[in-house]
């Protein structure tokens, strides 16, 4: 690992996808973790994510978490979730979702 840059005076660092807090050495450079550069904004300003060496190993990219539009039919028309009155929101909560086994699994199944 190679960090060059320091991190005195920082409280307390965190892993960006499972919150651990990282360790830092007396010379400042950390402890099992790595370092990505993320590109954030619209004028570009490259902004630093850590990550434990953990969480690095299994993804080195940063994933940025955001809402995400779920379509679903409502009075016969595929609408945005959001879009829905509120009793149907409340209705749609209540929805179960189950999959329906194709043909070919079923006969796996079955031997
Ligand atoms: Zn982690």
């Amino acid at each position: 690992m190679n960090n060059t840059e320091k991190y005195y005076g920082v409280e307390e660092l965190y892993c960006w996808d499972c919150h651990k807090v990282l360790e830092v050495n007396d010379d400042g450079s950390l402890v099992d973790a790595e370092k990505l550069k993320v590109q954030k904004g619209s004028d570009g300003t490259p902004s630093i994510v850590i990550k434990c060496k953990t969480c690095y190993d299994k993804n080195n990219k940063v994933v940025i978490p955001q809402a995400c539009e779920v379509y679903s039919r409502v009075v016969g028309y595929l609408r945005p979730v959001t879009q829905w009155n509120e009793a149907k929101q409340e209705e749609f909560k209540a929805r179960k979702v189950f999959k329906i086994k194709n043909d070919e699994e079923h006969n796996t199944n079955n031997g």
